[in-house]
């Protein structure tokens, strides 16, 4: 149909990505693919989400198992031949929140392979779907807590959290957005680094003081980007964020 969009979001049983689900799925002609790595919560999710009154197809991928990415991009290719919209919002915090002297290998390879490697590997699988988008967007959840600028700043609001596996996920994060921003130049498709804010779910028991549903919007708007909207910036509903 024209004007239809094909939205895949990762991570959207809960939290901000559900939010983000429910807010693109609002928009006239977006069809919402729910992704989440457990068919159950896909499936609630969708529910619960047709209870909004929003239509979303369950997709069942684990973004750090190749064969679930691999059959995710299978089935959009078969169900839709293309994507319009990969929002990668899949994250784990991780167990570690030891001072960065204590960490392991294993803490930060923990942290890594949801956050930085399932970025890249769901990216490349969905990519040629992308490239056959009038225009392909690809929103990437990074966060304040990725920014250089602000982690090495005592002046910053942000200076007494020190999570090294999971802020420096993030600012491996920022660097893949501007990487994949600058292969794909000259494209149709754009490639955005989303900040939410400090938002209360699961991720950070529920410490932080804005709602899945105001974190969800800067995401949402990177997703439906017009022809003129930025590629390899990194923003929040209040403008730019420092690298
Ligand atoms: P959340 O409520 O914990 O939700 C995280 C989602 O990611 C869940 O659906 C979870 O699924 C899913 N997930 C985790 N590992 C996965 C995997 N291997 N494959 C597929 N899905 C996986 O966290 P959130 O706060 O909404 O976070 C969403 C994104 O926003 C993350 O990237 C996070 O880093 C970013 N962010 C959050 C904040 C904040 O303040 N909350 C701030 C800045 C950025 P399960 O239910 O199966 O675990």
């Amino acid at each position: 149909m024209p004007g239809e969009k094909i939205a895949l979001i990762t991570g959207a049983n809960k939290g901000i990505g559900f939010e983000i689900a429910r807010q693109l799925g609002g928009h006239p002609g977006v069809i919402v693919l729910l992704g989440a790595r457990d068919e159950v919560r896909g499936k609630r999710a969708a529910d619960a989400l047709a209870g909004h009154g929003v239509a979303a197809v369950p997709l069942r991928i684990d973004v750090t198992d190749a064969a679930s990415v691999a059959a995710a991009a299978a089935e959009i290719e078969r169900g839709h031949g293309r994507l319009d919209v990969l929002v990668n919002n899949a994250g784990i915090a991780g167990g570690f929140a030891g001072p960065p002297s204590e960490a392991t290998a294993a803490d930060m390879r923990e942290v890594y392979e949801t956050n930085v490697f399932g970025v890249v590997s769901v990216t490349n699988a969905m990519l040629p779907l992308l490239r056959r988008s009038a225009a392909g967007r690809i929103v990437n959840l990074s966060s304040h807590l990725g920014s250089l600028t602000l982690n090495s700043d005592p002046g910053s609001p942000f200076a007494g959290i020190n999570l090294i596996a999971y802020q420096s996920s993030k600012t491996a994060l920022n660097a893949i957005t501007a990487g994949y921003a600058k292969e794909l130049r000259g494209t149709r498709i754009k490639v955005n680094a989303a900040c939410p804010g400090m938002v209360a779910t699961d991720l950070n028991r529920h410490q932080g003081k804005g709602t899945p549903a105001a974190g969800a919007v800067i995401a949402v708007r990177l997703a439906l980007l017009d022809e003129g909207g930025p590629s390899g910036a990194f923003l929040s509903e209040d403008g730019i964020v420092p690298w």
